[in-house]
């Protein structure tokens, strides 16, 4: 059975990237890892858009989460923390486990931020260090307007600090020129890559406050990490397979040039989103991001029903996680994807939906998805 993996993360990797992984491993104390070094730094800057180093850590994209809040705080300290979904709410569980008070700003899951609540907890508060946010909520789909909210916390004593572990790659994140202080992302969601590598990157604001983040670390501690990268070099042993194989993701993503991958990303959520609301299908984000499409199961169907009905036909989606388990069902378009991926998903979507007795017209997803990507 041929199979396809659409989940929001791991996402497909491809060829290019797979080759290189293969190859015998190096030493990354040698002149031909520092040279793959070099060239990943450079790149992940014009990627991050940034241009301060993009520190990298050998994690899930939740371990530069953590090093977020060890490396700028101390116990005590006050945060506010956006929370919509399980990403949103992983913020507040990371700072609550190193006893850091959070003010959460809560959203119900699939809608986005109000950028004005946030400025309303900021102006009552002084103190507040830093807000937490995720800029693409991979549990409900929905987007989070970082331009927006940087442009209010920029003027506050607060660091933005930004999730966009599934929005890095995909939607566009000018972190330097939208006033975002610090940025997270992993490699196995837009960058094409297996799981295991994790991405911190710092603006001046938030570097001055690592020297006096008292909160404990060890592994994550960004301050080593700078100092090594600084001589082209990691403080531990590095992830080094995949960081051959991040070699060649950049590359595919700086040739096919960053604004033309967040318009394909765009161009392919908007023709999933067809496809699903041809079908009769509501979506569940009100702002729906690039990353990944999530859509209420509908009435009668369970949401676990659709991905087991996908799963058997080999295609890997994903279904809601906690209180939305069951109730949506979520498709990815993030990374090595295109139109082609789009139109088998919709088209095993319109099968999956007739075998558990939903009334559909074969063809009308598939269709109403080439109509938007014909243009
Ligand atoms: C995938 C994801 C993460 C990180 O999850 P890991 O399993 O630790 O890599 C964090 N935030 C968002 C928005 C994600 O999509």
């Amino acid at each position: 059975m041929k199979r396809y993996l659409l989940a929001p993360g791991p996402t497909p990797i491809p060829p290019e990237v797979l080759q290189a992984m293969a190859l015998p491993i190096i030493h990354h104390r040698t002149p031909e890892y520092e040279a793959i070094f070099a060239e990943v730094r450079r790149d992940l800057r014009l990627l991050f858009q940034c241009q301060s180093e993009v520190l990298m850590f050998a994690a899930s994209g939740s371990g530069a989460m953590e090093g977020a809040v060890v490396n700028t705080l101390s116990p005590g300290d006050q945060v506010v923390v956006i929370r919509g979904g399980k990403f949103g709410e992983r913020w507040a569980e990371i700072c609550e486990a190193y006893g850091v008070r959070v003010l959460p700003v809560d959203v119900p899951y699939g809608k986005s931020v109000e950028p004005a609540s946030v400025a309303a907890v900021l102006q009552r508060d002084p103190a507040i260090k830093a807000v937490f946010a995720t800029q693409s909520e991979t549990s409900t789909g929905a987007v989070h307007d970082i331009q927006a909210l940087a442009a209010i916390i920029r003027r506050t004593p607060a660091i933005l600090v930004v999730d966009a572990v599934s929005s890095l790659g995909v939607m566009d994140l000018a972190m330097d020129a939208w006033g975002v202080d610090i940025v997270v992302a992993g490699s196995q969601k837009g960058l094409m890559l297996p799981p295991g590598l994790a991405f911190a990157a710092l603006s001046e604001r938030a570097w001055a406050l690592v020297p006096g983040a008292r909160l404990p670390k060890y592994y994550f501690n960004l301050a080593a990490e700078r100092k090594a990268i600084e001589k082209n070099q990691s403080a531990y042993t590095p992830a080094v397979s995949l960081v051959v194989g991040l070699r060649e993701s950049l590359r595919l993503i700086l040739a096919e040039g960053l604004p033309n991958v967040f318009a394909r990303h765009d161009r392919l959520a908007r023709a999933t989103r067809a496809g699903v609301q041809a079908l009769g299908l509501e979506l569940f984000a009100d702002q729906p991001g690039c990353a990944c499409t999530a859509v209420k199961a509908p009435a009668g169907i369970e949401g676990g029903a659709i991905v087991k009905g996908f799963r058997k036909r080999g295609i890997t989606i994903a279904g809601g996680q906690a209180s939305m388990k069951g109730k949506i069902f979520r498709i990815a378009h993030m990374g090595y994807v295109d139109g082609f991926d789009v139109l088998t998903v919709l088209g095993a979507l319109e099968l999956v939906l007739a075998d558990l007795g939903y009334p559909v017209k074969l063809g009308e997803g598939v269709r109403a998805a080439e109509e938007i990507l014909q243009k």
